[in-house]
């Protein structure tokens, strides 16, 4: 009989929920808010009751879950998620008993992505950086088919890369990191410039809306893109330049955007890269699935089974 695991992605809107076979296939797939306004404690009790009441661990009691944290893989012990508002916060110890789960295993909801990306790549590659651009930028690495992780704490915080060391502050506390620049939450700090002189002046526009008038042919979206790019191949080619990477995939919803910023962070990553590592690393998006992470945390738990 063919193993199975249960994949759970904790983001800080939505938790996603996968169940399935060692061979990927999808057995069920479910969805709801992440409860809010209450304690970490509490909010991990209602996920997991309510998961429960579904009937999917009752399929398998192999459990991985992601969360949009610094989270330690073994002991669920999340340092800081700053999208759900934990601090120092053991996840495990948390939840409830009685409901059948045998074997847990966490990790950073970017790395689960960056596992259910590759998992689904039909061409297997030897190195692979997957970075999710949404509020914040995450990241995952996976290398000779395995992700790059540290056992004591989720690795791969390439939001937290230095663009600029004078640029404006982040919410981690250093300057000018990636995320400042291409995270939602900060993208109006340096575009609104570009939509000063439109009707739109002071007001502030999501990246959808960014995107959905540079469909429209306006001029100062497709420029805001262009820069956008730019900001994004300053930390594309230091990954790159540090690891010779095959594949960069971008996922998340501000990679809707791709279409208008692939021509200028191609053009910038060769600018700024080694030359024979440009000519091997591909630069793409992957089709956005918000159940992906939940895929990559089945998966890893179905490797931790194996002892792999
Ligand atoms: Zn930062």
């Amino acid at each position: 009989m063919l193993k199975k695991a249960v994949g759970i992605d904790i983001g800080g809107t939505n938790t996603n929920v996968s169940l399935i076979d060692e061979t990927g296939r999808i057995l069920r797939q479910f969805k709801f808010r992440t409860p809010k306004g209450l304690s970490a404690s509490s909010v991990v009790e209602k996920i997991f009751l309510g998961i429960s009441e579904s009937g999917v661990f009752k399929e398998s009691s192999r459990v991985g879950c992601g969360v949009a944290a610094l989270i330690h893989p073994s002991t669920g012990y999340v340092d800081f998620a700053p999208n759900l508002g934990w601090r120092n916060f053991n996840l495990k110890k948390s939840l409830p008993e009685g409901i059948g789960i045998k074997k847990i295993v966490f990790e950073n909801d970017a790395n689960c992505a960056a596992v259910g990306i590759y998992k689904r790549m039909k061409k297997k590659v030897h190195s692979l950086a997957v970075i999710t651009l949404g509020t914040g930028i995450g990241g995952g690495l996976i290398i000779d088919g395995k992700l790059f992780s540290n056992p004591d704490i989720s690795a791969f915080e390439v939001g937290h890369t230095t663009v600029d060391p004078h640029g404006i502050k982040c919410a981690c506390g250093s300057r000018g990191c990636l995320e400042t620049f291409c995270g939602a939450r900060y993208m109006n700090k340096w575009a609104s410039k570009y939509w000063a002189g439109t009707k739109f002046e002071g007001k502030i526009l999501t990246p959808h809306e960014i995107a959905d008038y540079a469909r429209a042919g306006k001029n100062w979206a497709k420029k805001v893109w262009l820069k956008y790019g730019e900001y994004l191949a300053v930390g594309v080619s230091n990954l790159v330049n540090l690891l010779a990477l095959d594949e960069v995939v971008f996922t998340g919803g501000i990679a809707a955007g791709f279409p208008f910023f692939r021509e200028s962070v191609k053009k910038e990553v060769a600018k700024r890269t080694l030359a024979p590592y440009v000519k091997k690393v591909r630069i793409s998006r992957a089709s956005w699935n918000s159940y992906i992470g939940s895929i990559g945390a089945a998966f890893l738990a179905l490797n931790n089974e194996d002892g792999s």
